[in-house]
């Protein structure tokens, strides 16, 4: 069910967000060659819990027998990790890494999701490309996020953008209605038809958030049931907001 939310819903959902867009900022400050995706956990918990929220990845359900619930409070993921990198002391960032960081802040009833890739000290221009093209995708994406506008009018700006540009689309994950639930209908894929799919309506809450591959698009789990990586082994990256459709433009609620 796509729920619509209230003003007062609306406002709740706004600090959400604002928490988890200061949270990147906390990180983004910390990022440099010789830390590891444990502390930035650290400081990602730190700085939500100092700000009322907690950090709602964690313990996230796997849903699978054997797996562990998601131990981090954020995901962190290397390189041709994709998403759902678990954070450890034993990952330490060098230079010319990039690492995509995925967080989800909860406060009072609401969840605020957003991801961003960083680059460890000086990165390659192929991967500065990547970066580029996997955030500009939201901004192409989000054009269309207007009241009456289909869902898919969103999800085939995205995908036509990123093979334009030669690069590859994750196809088995994708963007998803927001609220209560970390995870609410409808799913938002980074490929589609335009013109498909529900008709957006103002008091939505939307996590749209194209994660894009340099090579090509096959993926793999590792054995810790989590991490997703590249098959081919180059690197991607992930770039995330939650926004509001309104009567006019969509709102970015994550970016501050
Ligand atoms: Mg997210």
């Amino acid at each position: 069910m796509v729920t619509i939310k209230s003003k007062h819903e609306i406002e709740k959902m706004r600090e959400a967000c604002r928490i988890a867009s200061l949270t990147q900022k906390a990180i983004e400050e910390a990022i440099r060659p010789g830390i590891s995706t444990w502390e930035l956990d650290k400081i990602a918990e730190n700085t939500m819990r100092k700000n009322g929220a907690i950090p709602a990845e964690k313990g996230y359900p796997s849903g699978v027998k054997g797996v562990i619930d998601f131990p981090g409070s954020i995901c962190a993921s290397v390189n041709d990790e994709v998403i759902h990198g678990i954070p450890s002391k034993k990952v330490i960032l060098k230079e010319g890494d990039i690492i995509s960081i995925d967080l989800v802040a909860y406060k009072d009833g609401f969840n605020g999701d957003c991801a961003r890739t960083y680059a460890v000290g000086k990165i390659s221009e192929e991967n500065q490309k990547l970066m580029e093209i996997t955030k500009q995708a939201f901004f192409e994406g989000i054009k269309y996020a207007k009241k009456g506008n289909r869902l898919g009018d969103i999800s085939h700006s995205i995908g036509d953008f990123i093979k334009k540009n030669g690069f590859s689309v994750v196809k088995e994950f994708q963007g998803h209605g927001i609220g209560r639930q970390m995870h609410e209908d409808p799913g938002i894929p980074n490929y589609g038809k335009a013109g498909k799919g529900i008709r957006l309506e103002a008091g939505m809450t939307l996590a749209i958030e194209p994660m894009v591959i340099y090579g090509s698009d096959g993926i793999l789990q590792l054995d810790d049931g989590w991490t997703i990586i590249t098959e081919d082994g180059s690197n991607a990256a992930h770039y995330e907001n939650t926004i509001l459709i309104t009567e006019n433009e969509p709102e970015i609620l994550t970016i501050l």
